[in-house]
C-alpha cells in the first residue's frame, strides 16, 4: 500500500516550500538535492504525484523516458561528462522516504559498486 500522493514534493512543485530548481518543463521539476551525497546531486521528478516506480503503469511510459532523458540533459548541462548515476529507490527497502516518484542524479566524483 503507498503513502499518500501529497508529499514535500508537491509543495516544492507548488512553490509552497523553496528548493533550488535546476529544469523545468511542464511535465517535470529539477531541484537540488538538500542532503547532497555528492558534489553533483539533483532530483528530477513527475509533477504528476505518482507514489513510487512500483505504481507505474503503462500510461506513464512517455513520462517515465521523458524523465531519464531530463536526466540526461541536466547531466550535459552540469558538466558530468566522466559520467554519472541515475538511482530511482522505491518503497522501504529500496531506501525510498519521499513517496513521490524520483529520479537521483549522482555525479562530480567516482561512484562505489554496488551501493549500500
Ligand atoms: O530516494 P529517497 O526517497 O530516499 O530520496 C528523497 C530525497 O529527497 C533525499 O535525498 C532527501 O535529501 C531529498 N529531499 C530534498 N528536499 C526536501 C526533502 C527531501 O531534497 N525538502
Amino acid at each position: 500500500m503507498s503513502q499518500p500522493t501529497e508529499t514535500i514534493f508537491s509543495k516544492i512543485i507548488n512553490r509552497q516550500i523553496p528548493a533550488n530548481i535546476v529544469y523545468e518543463d511542464d511535465l517535470s521539476l529539477a531541484f537540488r538535492d538538500i542532503t547532497p551525497q555528492a558534489p553533483v546531486h539533483i532530483l528530477v521528478i513527475p509533477k504528476q504525484p505518482i507514489p513510487m516506480l512500483a505504481e507505474a503503469t503503462a500510461q506513464d511510459q512517455a513520462l517515465l523516458g521523458h524523465l531519464l532523458l531530463v536526466a540526461a540533459k541536466i547531466a550535459k548541462d552540469e558538466g558530468l561528462d566522466r559520467g554519472f548515476r541515475v538511482v530511482i529507490n522505491n518503497g522501504d527497502h529500496g531506501g525510498q522516504t519521499v513517496f513521490h516518484l524520483h529520479l537521483h542524479i549522482l555525479g562530480g566524483r567516482a561512484m562505489q559498486w554496488p551501493p549500500g
